[in-house]
């Protein structure tokens, strides 16, 4: 008895991944949407979601947010005042102050409590967050569409990932090109039943610690591979690990069922000692035998990944100036640099200006997966692109700016930050060598 995750982020207007990220700080051991939970905990939870939402109409107080000081006429603006009935006021509290005089924190605090607001002071941010997104706008509800989900190959040394992934790009390969060489971009789409899936080439653990240290999040669902003829080792733990630790949904693939040894009970009884209780034995992580060198069963693999990605209502919002995430870049004798981006939001279009960690410049050609030139790329798209004046790293966040200025403005920033602390790093190990020694 129990409540399926997704059933209980329904009524509680939460995402799927909102709420697994609650249970997962609460200590719950959960990895995917179909993961049940016993009502106690699904009590509790409803009491944090929904006393959180009756706390913040209890106290009313509003929240005005401020970056370093503000004047009179700014604070009516922003509190909707009247700036004269604003001045009227301040003097009643014995703050005699013009129109454009900056008021200091404290009058500020006293002030804005009289029309029911807390001050909030906000930290000039630049220097955390100068690797993150320029315009991490949110998106209007109506904007959103559905997008193709990105996957991610995790799992033991020789367990066959590669194989796998070569497997399934080959089948979508014959069925749309027939014989043309797939260019290798470091990501790849194929189309199930009509819909699109995207995979990351990348070693799935490296995938998953870089860009998940810039704080993005390349991937939606793990797809885990464990021989069948090996079982569950350390890379498999460690993989099953990051997908939990990143709340996505795990999708075992039980390889190298060709092998006269292969034993599937062995890995599901393996793999219930980790936490994932296979659906088959009443529990809800999916797993299906396949030989990916011979190419057995690929298709009901590809048709549990769609299921899966439809429970997660994955949406994005195709209409707005893009971002994404570089996959891998190299330094190409003809072309320059030339970095693979997997695109997370919005659409990134040839003649953009973008900023990709301390890298700039726009965007002159994007070629596809295909090795097709392109003039655009959607959501989960990855494409390369070619105009960047640096190589930048793998799991870099790429974004499109207002023009070439801004871009270079950006970047020289970063590379200012980039050596200053690389500066701060090397004093600082000096003097503890010059203290060791004394
Ligand atoms: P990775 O290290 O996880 O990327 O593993 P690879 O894809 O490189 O595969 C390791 C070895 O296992 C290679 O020799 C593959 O040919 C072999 N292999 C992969 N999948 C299968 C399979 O389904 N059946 C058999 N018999 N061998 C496989
Ligand atoms: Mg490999």
């Amino acid at each position: 008895m129990g409540i399926r995750i997704y059933k209980l982020a329904e009524q509680l207007e939460l995402s799927n991944k909102e709420l697994i990220k609650m249970l997962q700080d609460l200590g719950v051991d959960v990895t995917s949407h179909m993961s049940t939970i016993n009502e106690e905990t699904a009590e509790l939870i409803m009491d944090m979601v929904l006393g959180e939402e009756e706390g913040t109409q209890e106290d009313d107080s509003k929240v005005l947010k401020v970056e370093g000081t503000m004047t009179v006429k700014e604070l009516s603006e922003e509190i909707d005042v009247d700036p004269s009935t604003l001045m009227a006021k301040l003097i009643g509290l014995g703050i005699m102050a013009t129109i454009n005089q900056e008021l200091t924190s404290d009058q500020l605090e006293v002030v804005a409590a009289e029309y029911g607001y807390v001050v909030e002071e906000e930290e000039e941010e630049e220097e955390d967050n100068l690797f993150g997104l320029v315009n991490d706008i949110e998106d209007k509800q109506k904007d959103l569409k559905s997008r193709p989900p990105v996957i991610t190959v995790m799992g033991h040394v020789d367990h066959g990932k590669t194989t796998l992934l070569d497997a399934i790009r080959k089948t979508e390969v014959t069925a749309s090109e027939a014989g043309g060489i797939t260019q290798h971009i470091g990501a790849y789409q194929v189309k199930v039943n009509g819909q699109k899936i995207t995979f990351l080439d990348t070693p799935g653990h490296e995938a998953f610690t870089s860009m998940r240290a810039r704080g993005a999040q390349a991937t939606d669902i793990a797809i885990l591979v464990v021989a069948a003829d090996d079982g569950i080792m350390p890379q498999t733990i460690e993989a099953i690990n990051h997908a939990k630790s990143a709340g996505v949904p795990i999708i075992v693939a039980i390889n190298k069922m060709d092998r006269p040894n292969a034993q599937p009970d062995r890995v599901k009884q393996e793999l219930m000692n980790h936490g994932l209780i296979p659906e088959d034995w009443g529990g809800d992580t999916v797993c299906v035998p396949v030989s990916a060198l011979k190419g057995e069963n690929l298709d009901e693999l590809l048709e549990m990944i769609v299921l899966t990605a439809e429970m997660e209502e994955l949406k994005a919002n195709p209409t707005r100036p893009a971002n994404g995430i570089i996959v891998e870049a190299e330094l190409d004798r003809g072309r320059g640099p030339v970095a693979t981006i997997l695109i997370k939001n919005g659409t990134l279009k040839v003649g953009d200006a973008i900023v990709a960690g301390l890298a700039s410049g726009r965007v002159r050609a994007m070629i596809n997966d295909q090795g097709e030139r392109v003039e655009e790329a959607g959501p989960a798209t990855p494409v390369e692109v070619l105009g960047l004046s640096d190589v930048p790293n793998a799991g870099d966040l790429l974004e499109v700016v207002e023009d070439d200025q801004s871009a270079r403005d950006i970047a020289q920033k970063r590379q200012n930050k980039r050596r200053e602390d690389e500066l701060s790093r090397n004093t600082t190990v000096n003097l503890e060598d010059l203290f060791s020694q004394i």
